[in-house]
């Protein structure tokens, strides 16, 4: 069953300009899918229609065969559980340890103090920074501190993340090891949706690959290379 699908989806912002135009598109769980294309082709707001965090203005956006559209205001957060978002900035909060950015996450969804004290040790163990969860983000290198953010994603367990240029502020060793852990977070069973300009990851990853141009899809490959 395909976990996100669009129909003849477009967006339109204020000043008529239109960043997406009639994308159809269907993903299925357990996808890894990249999203590539020049920037300003849309690939940001093609993330953000599946956030909820901006809506459709034709066509409908599902999540398992529910229309996002139709979602109550009061539940967006409820549904927005159901998704993990990495960004490029990493957006920590800096007073707050390693570990005690992980747990926030938590502790804004009422888990109690014995649960967030099983949970964050087990995923930061996931990703690698165990070791690290009394450091402040400021004490942490780029790399660390985007683990950092897909541990805060995956600690609510998600069945999508979507991930918005994590590695455009990386060193090609750090960004490596971001695309490692998210393959690895994807044969585990979550929906992973990368949207990218690098092409060398692309072109490793050999998985499905969309191009956006100027909001359309140009190409959708399941074996794709980045080339546009
Ligand atoms: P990408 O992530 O591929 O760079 P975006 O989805 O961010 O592309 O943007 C697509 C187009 O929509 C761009 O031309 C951008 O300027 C425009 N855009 C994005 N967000 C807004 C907004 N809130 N208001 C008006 N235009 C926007
Ligand atoms: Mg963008």
């Amino acid at each position: 069953m395909p976990i996100l699908k669009f129909e003849n989806v477009s967006k339109t912002y204020p000043g008529n300009f239109i960043a997406l135009e009639e994308i159809n598109l269907v993903i299925e769980s357990g996808e890894f899918l990249s999203i590539v294309g020049h920037s300003g082709s849309g690939k940001s707001t093609l993330l953000k229609l599946i956030y909820a965090e901006e809506q459709a203005s034709e066509g409908h956006v599902y999540f398992n065969d529910r229309a996002i559209d139709s979602i109550n205001r009061k539940h967006l957060p409820y549904y927005r559980r159901n998704i993990g978002t990495v960004f490029q900035d990493f957006k920590l909060l800096p007073q707050k340890t390693a570990f005690e950015n992980v747990a926030y996450a938590l502790e804004v969804s009422d888990e109690t103090e014995e649960e967030i004290n099983e949970l964050v040790p087990e995923i930061l163990e996931i990703v690698g920074m165990n070791d690290k969860a009394k450091k402040y983000p400021r004490q942490l290198s780029g790399g660390e501190q985007q683990k950092i953010c897909l541990a805060r994603a995956l600690v609510r367990k998600p069945m999508v993340i979507i991930a918005d240029e994590p590695t455009g502020n990386l060193d090609p060793v750090a960004t490596w090891e971001i695309i490692q852990l998210l393959l690895k977070i994807n044969s585990m069973g979550t929906t992973i949706i990368l949207a990218t300009h690098n092409k060398d990851i692309v072109d490793k990853l050999n998985r499905r690959v969309i191009a956006l141009d100027k909001g359309k899809v140009i190409r959708d490959h399941q074996k794709g290379r980045y080339a546009i």
